[in-house]
C-alpha cells in the first residue's frame, strides 16, 4: 500500500523530531504512534520546550519546585527509551510561561534547520477545551510556535537570517503531524502499542501518582466500538504533506 493510502507507513526510515511543551506531553498525546514508528525503524528524537518544573500535583507536593526539573528530565528520559526515542534534548524555557513570540519562533526555526526532521510532530494550538477541561497554555504556545515555525519560516532563508551566519541554512520537514486535535485528518491504530505508551507514562511518577488508579483512568480511554475486556486504542493526527 503506497504511503498515501496508509499514512505513517513510509517505506524508508525517517527522521522523526517531536517538539512539545513538557515531559510526559509525547508519550501522552501520540506515545502509541511514536512506539510504532520505533519500532518499524524510524529514527525518533524529542525536543521539549520546558522541563515542566511547574508540574506541581498532590503526588509531588514534597518535592521542592527547584528539584522537579531535574527528576522531570530523568523521568522523561527513562520514558522515551520505553518508547524507543533516540535523544532526548530540552529547551529549559520557565514552565507555563510560554509565548509564540518571534524570540521563541527563532529557537524553534533553530532546532528545526540544526536536526532537520522528515517529520515533526507537536499539537494542535487551537485546542482549548481538552477532554479533562482547559488544554494547558504552554501546550497551545507550543503548537502555535511549532507550526508558525514550520511556516513560513524554516524553510525560507529570508527568515531569521542571523541563522543562515549560524550554520543553519533553510530546511522544511516533508510532513507535520499535529497530535492532541479536535480536527483529524488521520487515525493511527495504536492497539498493540497501547502497552508500551502504558509502560513509558508510568515512568513519569512525579505526575501521575497511584499506578493502579492511573491504568484504570487510561484503560478506560479505549474507542467507543470496543469494550473494557477487548479494547481498541487510537490515536488522532492533523496531517499535513509537503511536496
Ligand atoms: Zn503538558
Amino acid at each position: 500500500m503506497a504511503p498515501e493510502e496508509n499514512p505513517g507507513s513510509w517505506p524508508e526510515p525517517q527522521n522523526i523530531l517531536v517538539i512539545l511543551a513538557h515531559p510526559d506531553d509525547p508519550e501522552f498525546f501520540c506515545g502509541g504512534t511514536l512506539a510504532r514508528w520505533a519500532r518499524n525503524g524510524h529514527h525518533l528524537q524529542y525536543y521539549l520546550l520546558t522541563c515542566g518544573d511547574k508540574g506541581r500535583n498532590d503526588h509531588n507536593k514534597d518535592i521542592p519546585g527547584d528539584e522537579l526539573c531535574d527528576l522531570r528530565h530523568q523521568e522523561e528520559y527513562a520514558a522515551a527509551s520505553v518508547i524507543g526515542v533516540k535523544a532526548v534534548r530540552f529547551l529549559d524555557r520557565e514552565d507555563g510561561t510560554l509565548v509564540p513570540d518571534l524570540d521563541l519562533r527563532r529557537d524553534v526555526v533553530r532546532i528545526i534547520r540544526q536536526m532537520k526532521p522528515d517529520i515533526l510532530v507537536t499539537c494542535d494550538p487551537q485546542n482549548l477545551f481538552a477532554s479533562y477541561g482547559l488544554n494547558h497554555p504552554d501546550h497551545r504556545a507550543a503548537g502555535q510556535v511549532v507550526l508558525d515555525a514550520v511556516f513560513p519560516a524554516a524553510g525560507n532563508d529570508l527568515f531569521f537570517p542571523e541563522l543562515l551566519k549560524e550554520g543553519y541554512p533553510p530546511h522544511m520537514p516533508k510532513e507535520v503531524w499535529v497530535s492532541l486535535t479536535n480536527q483529524p485528518n488521520v487515525t493511527i491504530d495504536i492497539t498493540e502499542a497501547w502497552p508500551i505508551k502504558l509502560k513509558a507514562l508510568k515512568e513519569h511518577k512525579s505526575q501521575i501518582g497511584d499506578i493502579l488508579k492511573f491504568e484504570e483512568r487510561m484503560r478506560k480511554r479505549h474507542t467507543e466500538d470496543s469494550t473494557d475486556e477487548n479494547p481498541k486504542f487510537e490515536e488522532k493526527f492533523r496531517r499535513i504533506v509537503y511536496k
